[in-house]
């Protein structure tokens, strides 16, 4: 039995990259598990990637992502821990558009701290609405997701994310961990205010 897990002296580097839908997670996520060799994490790909795959998991999923709406919460909670369960041991992993709720926010502390490495930061992407609905209507050109290319349904996300996402910023601030950047910006200029974060936990 391994002894002492919560007194790792190498912690894992744990990241939470949190923001609207549109502002970005995914470019950043991209260049930040090359940069830090990280495991990448994202609900939305996997649960998209089981679609394609056309699993009874996908085929839930999708009548609430075609809407904008939430997946239930257990549903998502248990894909997760499916997906850290699989990759063993990994230097750190970046959490990309989960947790989108305050539940899934606590079930993601209790099973991290179980395996004795907490989240280490929640990088928020700040970026003001009018934009997001800008960026996400030029990403459904070639996206192909159906969430992409109707005005309804990008304001029920952004709704969705004001009402049941939002608070999990706050969830982590009280935890002293939650950390805002600038989103608007060019690609690399926004890379490098989240690197120097990371690089000063
Ligand atoms: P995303 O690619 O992160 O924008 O996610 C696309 C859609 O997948 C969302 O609008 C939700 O329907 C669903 N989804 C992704 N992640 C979550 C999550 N953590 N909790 C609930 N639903 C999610």
């Amino acid at each position: 039995m391994k002894a002492m897990s919560s007194q790792n002296k190498n912690p894992m580097l744990n990241l939470i990259l949190f923001g609207p839908p549109g502002a970005g997670k995914g470019t950043q996520s991209a260049k930040l598990i090359e940069k830090y060799n990280l495991l990448h994490i994202s609900t939305g790909d996997l649960f998209r990637k089981h679609l394609s795959e056309g699993t009874e998991l996908g085929l839930l999923a999708r009548k609430y992502m075609d809407e904008g709406h939430l997946v239930p919460d257990e549903v998502v909670i248990g894909m997760v821990d499916d997906k850290i369960n699989e990759n063993g041991s990994v230097k750190g992993i970046i959490f990309d558009g989960f947790p989108r709720t305050v539940a899934q926010a606590e079930a993601l502390d209790a099973l991290l701290t179980k395996k004795g490495n907490p989240v280490s930061a929640m990088i928020s992407l700040e970026v003001p609405h009018n934009e997001l609905r800008e960026r996400i209507k030029e990403r459904g050109k070639t996206s192909g997701r159906v969430d992409d290319q109707n005005d309804e349904k990008i304001n029920t996300r952004i709704q969705v994310y004001e009402k049941e996402t939002f608070p999990v910023a706050e969830h982590y601030a009280a935890q002293g961990k939650l950390h805002k950047v600038n989103g608007v910006g060019t690609i690399d200029g926004i890379f490098d205010n989240i690197s120097t974060i990371i690089n000063s936990l």
